[in-house]
């Protein structure tokens, strides 16, 4: 069906019709000019990301309703990272012609299964005609005590650094991903029989690879971790997610923090099918792991006193520690902020134990 069919209206109520909402704080969702929400003297935290096709996804291989599910993941994961409860979303999108009212149907299929999981409310947002591509940003709204948040910042030495799930897994899922569409770009299809075959034939290469597409197509945010460290007691003394890559996102917590770091390369949790895809590929499963963004796992620091505490949690690796930063500022900072000063003490011990400077790649979008 063409959107204009429906017209924007029309397309918003359809889009969320019989959405329930589940959050006290939800005092009037969508429907009038803005949504209003209750706090109850709680602080709230807030955080957007924009996803862009030809950017950020290629629809060539990602099914719009695995996208819907991550553009609200990875909106939930930041609000977790603060060691907040996320509460709400909004959903913007900018959608060109070629999309029907089935492909947003799809879209919000995944965003709606993404609101049942973490339980927030859909409250508003906006559906724009752009001149091409799709265009998507969320925003996320959480609350939590004010003395339960977490900064980048609180990081100090001897604190443990702890990583949840595993790394590496998303980046190569995309690497996989890349590599069979150029595969099958450079196919002849004579005919649809003949691209059947072959879209068979690279199904057949998923195989057994099925966890790397999932954590790349459809990553989940840590909730249940943030969720049990509460229950354990446990408040870490910074937090980050690992979007960026583990190398980069460390580097913000001991530039923020002004610390360095020790991380053990045998202590980095990596799942089997990485390895064995990353040796398949020629590729440094180490670098994958410190370097490909698009984990979503959780990345913090806690006092060392927690250890105890720390171990029997599910899914949590401790992987290294926090050193002084042997913080020296750089010439002609006058300012001296914390963001112009790196810190010179970020090291990678490997397996052979001769310490080497973790160097910060990230990912790198412009
Ligand atoms: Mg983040």
């Amino acid at each position: 069906m063409k959107i204009s069919q429906l017209g924007e209206f029309g397309l918003i109520r359809h889009l969320t019709e019989g959405l329930k909402n589940r959050q006290p704080s939800t005092v009037y969702a969508v429907g009038d000019d803005a949504a209003v929400l209750n706090y109850d003297g709680k602080r709230t935290v807030v955080t957007t990301d924009m996803l862009l096709e030809g950017i950020h996804f290629n629809l060539e291989y990602v099914p719009l309703r695995h996208l819907g599910y991550k553009a609200v993941a990875v909106n939930v994961s930041d609000v977790c990272a603060m060691n907040a409860t996320p509460t709400q979303i909004t959903v913007a999108l900018g959608v060109s012609a070629r999309f029907t009212v089935e492909d947003l149907e799809d879209f919000y299929t995944g965003v709606r299964a993404a609101c049942e999981r973490y339980k927030v409310d859909l409250v508003g947002g906006d559906t724009c005609a752009s001149m091409n591509g799709l265009t998507i940003a969320v925003t996320c709204l959480g609350v939590a005590d004010e003395k339960d948040i977490v900064y980048r910042n609180g990081a100090k030495p001897n604190d443990l650094i702890c990583v949840t799930g595993n790394l590496g897994s998303a980046y190569l899922g995309l690497q996989l991903l890349e590599r069979e569409l150029h595969v099958f770009r450079s196919m002849q299809h004579d005919n649809l029989a003949q691209a059947a075959e072959q879209n068979d034939a690279i199904h057949e290469k998923f195989e057994g690879r099925e966890y790397l597409l999932e954590r790349q197509l459809r990553p989940e945010a840590r909730l249940d971790v943030v969720k049990a460290l509460r229950k354990a007691g446990i408040k870490p003394t910074a937090m980050m997610d690992v979007s960026d890559g583990l190398s980069s996102e460390l580097f913000h917590i001991c530039t923020q923090s002004k610390v360095g770091c020790d991380i053990y390369e045998d202590k980095l949790p990596i799942d089997y099918q990485a390895v064995a895809l990353a040796e398949e590929m020629n590729l440094n499963i180490v670098t994958c792991a410190l370097n490909g963004g698009e984990d979503y796992e959780l990345l913090f620091t806690c006092d060392i006193h927690d250890y105890e505490k720390l171990v029997p949690l599910d899914d949590v690796y401790i992987i290294g520690h926090i050193t002084d930063a042997e913080y020296a500022p750089v010439e002609g900072d006058a300012k001296g902020t914390a963001a112009s000063v790196p810190p010179s003490n970020l090291r990678l011990i490997p397996r052979n134990g001769n310490p080497m400077p973790l160097t910060a790649q990230g990912w790198q979008a412009f």
